[in-house]
């Protein structure tokens, strides 16, 4: 048997760290066992998917060195690789299981749905589908179809005893299937769920191990279940430990830079941190903290992964990276810095900014240094800016950065429509709500225009910074969050008409 593993990101993003510590972990796997890595893209979400974001992602991963055997970028026996571009396989695999009377057609309403479970929450139920349409006959169904009801298919659970699965890392995991919800596996717009695609696929891709994070446990018995009523056997299942914030949350943007461009942005070598990514609940057998991939691939064994949840440092991270840069050769150091920031492709971003603002190539660097710069070196000193009050330009740090947390197409027109629909919802003219925002960003008070650095600088280093501003300027105590918060919350309804934030 040839090891087959994958990693299958869903490109509605930007590319991050975890998707790489999942890859990295599949690649290590299989390279170790002589088998193949496979990528393929989870697109079914056609609202959120992005051709964009699933271009960064194939970036991000080579960067890494993380590469693939087969792949939508390079084809291979089992495509299309797009799961966009296999719904007729689903469709087929679907009715095979309404035929079976595995699935059932569920013309259920939203409000119907959403009126359950309010009551299975009052009764301290379980919330889940309770199986209505599960009874009607292929008559109904049939009539139902051709009045032109709109409906979903579910796949039948057990509603008695338990599921019992294995996973490498765990051994017998258990799950009682009152826990299992009667999964949607193909929705109204006729595009399959996760866990129909992922099921189907990872059979016909023949995939023989399923390496992944720790979430996706709780899908297991519906996977296990879809394996039976196909025939098929199932996959050995691996859930990864999860990624952790220093505070042992689970790693997330609000608190830490996830995005690979960030890394990127910041200078981390792909090497270090793929070496990092292999530390993450791993170690090598003489337990050595600088490690190539090729060395990681060697002496993997999956059996070494602990499931305390690893802390991703970027401290730890960075003291490694030094690691790396003090023994390269100064050649290849040369090399890696041009190729960093130091490149015509970047430089090419950057220089329509600065053209019409300097007398001499050397007023550049005052002007633009801030797009080859990490977190800036600022002081409280920096935010006195006249007008504004502390507790108001810690509410402009803050709910900017909400704000941006939430924007999900980084580019010009949507930052400044952000900015400006902000200034507006906290009654502040923009003369006042911008020179902070200016200041975290550039680390001036005057440098290249505001929204197109940030459109350059990207989401992640935006926001880092503005993390940053706002521990500069004494940073948020947990009682002053969850004050902000509710503020947040209610920022451009009407019980806010007065502009309190500014008040
Ligand atoms: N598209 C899923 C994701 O978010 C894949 C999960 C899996 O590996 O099964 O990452």
């Amino acid at each position: 048997m040839t090891v087959r593993t994958r990693i299958a990101p869903s490109p509605t993003g930007d590319p991050h760290v975890g998707t790489a510590y999942i890859a990295l972990f599949n690649l290590a796997f299989a390279r170790a066992m002589g088998g193949k890595f496979i990528l393929r893209i989870e697109d079914t979400d056609q609202a959120r998917s992005t051709s964009d974001s699933e271009k960064q992602i194939l970036d991000a991963l080579r960067w890494l060195g993380l590469d693939w055997d087969e792949g939508p970028d390079i084809g291979g026996p089992h495509g299309p690789y797009h799961q966009s571009q296999r719904t007729d396989i689903y469709h087929q695999h679907v009715e095979q299981l309404v035929d079976k009377g595995h699935a059932f057609r569920c013309f259920c309403s939203t409000e119907r749905l959403s009126a359950l479970r309010v009551q299975q929450m009052k009764d301290k139920q379980q919330p889940g589908y309770d199986g209505h349409c599960m009874s009607l006959s292929s008559d109904q169904v049939e009539q139902r179809i051709s009045a032109g009801e709109s409906s979903v298919v579910r796949m039948k659970v057990p509603r008695e005893g338990s599921c019992k699965f294995q996973d490498m890392l765990r051994g017998e995991v258990e799950i009682d299937w009152t826990q299992v919800d009667m999964q949607i596996l193909m929705k109204a717009d006729g595009m399959p769920t996760y866990h129909l695609a992922n099921v189907v696929d990872d059979h016909l891709m023949e995939i023989t191990h399923v390496i992944r994070g720790e979430e996706w446990i709780n899908s297991a018995p519906k996977h296990q279940l879809l394996y039976d009523y196909f025939g098929w056997e199932m996959p050995v299942l691996c859930h990864m430990p999860l990624l952790r914030n220093p505070d042992k949350s689970k790693l997330s943007k609000r608190k830490n830079p996830t995005s690979i461009l960030y890394y990127q942005r910041m200078g981390f070598l792909a090497e270090a941190l793929c070496n990092y990514l292999g530390r993450m609940g791993w170690s090598m057998p003489d337990e050595r903290e600088k490690f190539s991939l090729d060395e990681m691939i060697q002496d993997f064994d999956i059996k070494r992964v602990s499931l305390g949840g690893p802390i991703f440092d970027t401290e730890k991270l960075s003291w490694l990276n030094g690691l790396w840069i003090r023994d390269m050769e100064p050649e290849e150091f040369g090399r890696r810095v041009s190729q960093w920031a130091f490149n015509k492709e970047y430089f090419m971003q950057i220089a329509p900014l600065v053209q019409s603002r300097v007398e001499l190539f050397s007023d550049i660097e005052p002007l633009a240094g801030f797009f080859v710069s990490g977190v800036l070196p600022l002081t409280e000193e920096n935010f006195q800016i006249k007008g504004l009050e502390p507790d108001v330009l810690k509410r402009v740090l803050q709910f900017s950065l909400w704000r941006f947390e939430a924007l999900r197409h980084w580019e010009r027109e949507s930052i400044e429509g952000t900015i400006s629909q902000l200034a507006e919802e906290m009654g502040l003219k923009l003369r006042n709500f911008m020179p902070p925002i200016f200041m975290a960003i550039t680390g001036k008070s005057s440098a290249t225009p505001l929204m197109d650095s940030m459109a350059i600088l990207g989401p992640d280093m935006t926001r880092a910074r503005l993390r940053h501003a706002l521990g500069v300027v004494g940073g948020v105590s947990k009682k002053e969050l969850k004050r902000l918060e509710k503020e947040f919350v209610l920022l451009g309804s009407d019980e806010n008409s007065g502009g309190s934030a500014a008040s």
